[in-house]
């Protein structure tokens, strides 16, 4: 979004330029946070993000096979339960609402599951609540209506009909969702979660911090020296960077509080093992770009460590599934048979529809580089894909 001198990101970046002289560095997790939720100028604030036409696209926009496997595969968590009723759908970072309209749609045919679910969507972004609004119909909250309005491109037929609509609200935070057994999806949420970035340097890990540069910049630079408790990895070697997400603590916590059933999936992208490394990026407009240039004018994320993920899980007292690439879980809830029937009742589209399921799961797609990972109050059957 170009600023007041038509630079994009300059608003923000006068701001950080102004706090730093007054305060001193910032650290990355500072800056990951103020580009993404600054109340004026973060990337949430901002309309048309996510998408064809945005900065980035995700697998519910690439397929709607993705929302609909991802639909029965809480239909079965929930029969692993023992159908209580209500249960909370929970998505965390809904974007444009896609995943949960195909997957309220695929789970029409599962007996008594609609009819028992209220969707908790947990959304910080009001142009995208507004989006989701549409998107689900959710101003029409009886089940089995169709809804009204201009809704996204609409899903294919081949499998139930009509509007997805079942009691919706929306949610500041996880811990605002009612209390209750639960089902949590969030695709592509962690990332977005602001991340510190330690620096090993002269025999010590510092705290990695973002400076003003003398060219009217940012830059990064070697913070004070860390005395927190960290977690075990190798011997590091100089310049490795360690990266940290607090809120994944937080959130694990968050939901093993709620002392009722539960699952949860967290689809994302990062290494199984924990691994050394800068995994900040950004991306606008589908093109990579400086992280540190154009603040809040691009989607800014990093990698998911699924192994301090699962670590952060069990610490909470959930156990824990996986994770397996994307692609096999997608293979093992059946996503090419969903495919070929997709296909079967669209031939005119099938080769979008073929292509679109290869990105989802090819190695050089997503289908590897994604991790799927659940967690559930042990107890709980694994539920499919993962058993
Ligand atoms: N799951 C969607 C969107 C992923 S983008 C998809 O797969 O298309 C990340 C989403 O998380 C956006 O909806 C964004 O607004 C939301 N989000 C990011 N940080 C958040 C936070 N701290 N609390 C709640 N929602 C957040």
């Amino acid at each position: 979004m170009p600023g007041a001198d038509g630079q994009p990101g300059a608003p923000l970046l006068a701001a950080l330029r102004a706090r730093i002289a007054r305060d001193g560095a910032i650290s990355v997790e500072a800056f990951m946070r103020a580009c993404l939720t600054d109340p004026e100028h973060g990337t949430w604030r901002r309309e048309g993000v996510i998408g064809s036409g945005g900065d980035f696209i995700t697998a519910p926009e690439i397929s709607q096979a993705f929302g609909e496997l991802i639909g029965l595969w809480c239909a079965v968590a929930w029969q692993g339960m023992g159908r209580p009723v209500p249960v909370r759908l929970v998505e965390l970072g809904p974007g444009r609402g896609t995943l949960m309209r195909d997957a309220l749609r695929a789970v029409r045919l599962v007996p008594g599951f609609l009819e028992a679910v209220t969707v908790h969507l947990v959304e910080i972004s009001r142009a995208l609540r507004e989006e989701q609004r549409r998107v689900l119909g959710a101003d029409r909250p009886i089940a089995g209506q169709q809804p009204q309005g201009q809704s996204p491109p609409p899903s294919l037929p081949g499998q139930g009909e009509g509007g997805p609509a079942a009691a919706t609200l929306w949610h500041e935070t996880v811990q605002d969702v009612p209390p209750g057994p639960a089902i949590v999806v969030a695709n592509e949420f962690l990332d977005a979660l602001p991340i510190r970035q330690l620096v090993f340097a002269g025999g010590d890990w510092h705290e990695r911090v973002v400076e003003a540069d003398a060219t009217g910049g940012l830059r990064f630079g070697v913070g004070a020296r860390v005395r927190d408790r960290l977690p075990a990895a190798p011997p590091p070697a100089e310049g490795d960077i360690l990266e940290l997400r607090p809120a994944e603590a937080e959130l694990l916590a968050a939901l093993a509080r709620r002392s009722a059933p539960l699952y949860a999936l967290f689809i994302d992208y990062g290494p199984a093992e924990a691994a050394y490394g800068d995994t900040l990026q950004a991306v606008r407009r589908h093109r990579w770009v400086d992280p540190l240039a154009h603040p809040g004018t691009a989607d800014i994320t990093a990698h998911v460590q699924f192994a301090r993920l699962a670590d952060s899980a069990r610490a909470a007292g959930l156990a824990v599934d996986g994770p397996l690439p994307q692609g096999e879980l997608l293979g093992r809830l059946g996503i090419a048979e969903r495919a070929a029937r997709l296909m079967a009742t669209n031939p005119a589209l099938a080769g979008d529809i073929e292509a679109g399921v290869q990105r989802l799961v090819s190695p050089t797609g997503m289908g590897s580089l994604f991790k799927a990972m659940a967690v559930r109050t042990p107890g709980l059957p694994p539920v499919p894909g993962f058993g």
